[in-house]
């Protein structure tokens, strides 16, 4: 077999097109009422955070920065049937009947604008085009920038800024219509993927690993007993980690959790729910840029011994825009065929230099 090569980022301008405003008028309800009090009872005004910037920023810097041999490709809308592969038929008709309206989902802040449907359908349905060019082997890698993000959201509920499950529905895609027998999924993003882990609890086709900031840091699941039931027993491994962990402490669950798990599923595919918000600019971790970039080169090594390469990111979390676009870009760069930057403790380079620095302000010229 010859040898795929490349890195393809998928984007659809249309994700753009999900936008709430949490001072435009929302659908009437209880749970508008119980959202204004909460919002009211703030001290400084709210904005909801998982707005279009962050694509942007992304966008951005890829153009000021561009990266050799990065390719793009375009989105597409995941129709209902690939839809109803992981969430409830009564589910996707609650979702659909909110087309062009603006409206809370639920009290952890996930609502809806007009273009918000279409642009949940677009992010679903451009992680199922990345999954089919890796598949077909059009890109050996590939980078869904998409949003809504999906990971928290279950068969039958939307929440914390998610829609539908995107790496879920490529998941399920990947083996319903694709051929794969065993994905793997691997979700960094700060929080667990409560959703991802529902979704696959008794499958064990679907191995979910999920490396996050232990409850009761949102959304309080991931506890290490967690592990799936029935035939999926085994296949969700949650690493709860203390808030403020960092490069080390994640690199060590990729070599001696995730290495060895691949090594005993032997995935088709990889897929990352790959959130930035453990950077810490997002204030809960402390992954750096060249963090991010180890762990996917971990992940490339895996795929390349176990499925040809096949490693697909989705986009899910990151809300400072800087952290997240940097984060982004490092990840590409390690996928493009860049060197992987070494991490070092943030702040070791710096007294470095600023002994050298003042090396001679301690000595003494003049010894009496
Ligand atoms: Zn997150």
């Amino acid at each position: 077999m010859t040898e795929r090569k490349g890195i393809t980022v998928f984007y659809d301008e249309r994700v753009l097109k999900h936008f709430p405003d949490v001072n435009s008028a929302f659908l009437p309800g209880r749970l508008d009422k119980r959202i204004r009090t909460i919002l009211s009872g703030l001290n400084v005004q709210w904005k909801y955070p998982e707005h279009p910037g962050r694509i942007e920023a992304i966008l951005n810097l890829l153009e000021q920065e561009p990266i050799a041999g990065l390719a793009f490709a375009p989105g597409q809308a995941a129709t209902r049937e690939q839809l109803a592969r992981v969430h409830t038929m009564s589910f996707l008709d609650d979702i659909f009947s909110l087309r062009d309206e603006s409206a809370w989902l639920d009290v952890d802040t996930t609502a809806v604008s007009p273009g918000s449907v279409e642009a949940a359908e677009v992010a679903a349905g451009t992680a199922i085009a990345a999954v089919e060019a890796v598949m077909a082997g059009q890109t050996e890698s590939a980078f869904a920038v998409v949003r809504p993000p999906g990971h928290h959201a279950e068969p039958a509920r939307a929440r914390g800024f998610c829609l539908f499950n995107n790496v879920a529905v490529a998941a399920a895609h990947a083996q319903a219509a694709l051929g794969c027998e065993r994905v793997m999924i691997l979700d960094w993003d700060v929080h667990h993927g409560n959703g991802t882990q529902d979704i696959f609890w008794a499958d064990p086709d679907v191995m979910f690993i999920d490396l996050h900031r232990a409850a009761p840091f949102y959304p309080g699941t991931g506890s290490l007993p967690e592990v799936g039931a029935g035939r999926g027993e085994g296949t969700t491994v949650n690493v709860p980690l203390p808030g403020g962990a960092g490069d080390v402490a994640y690199f060590k669950a990729m070599q001696e959790i995730v290495v060895p798990a691949a090594d005993f599923f032997k995935p088709d595919l990889i897929l990352v729910s790959a959130g930035f918000d453990a950077h810490w600019f997002d204030l809960a971790m402390n992954v750096s840029y060249e963090g991010f970039a180890a762990m996917t080169s971990v992940l490339q090594a895996v795929a390349r011994k176990h499925c040809h390469g096949r490693l697909v990111c989705v986009l899910e979390g990151g809300y400072n825009t800087e952290s997240l676009a940097r984060g982004v870009h490092s990840v590409l760069e390690v996928l493009a065929g860049g060197s992987v930057p070494e991490p070092r403790v943030c702040g070791i380079e710096e007294v470095e230099a600023a002994v050298e620095y003042h090396r001679g302000a301690f000595i003494d010229d003049n010894p009496v």
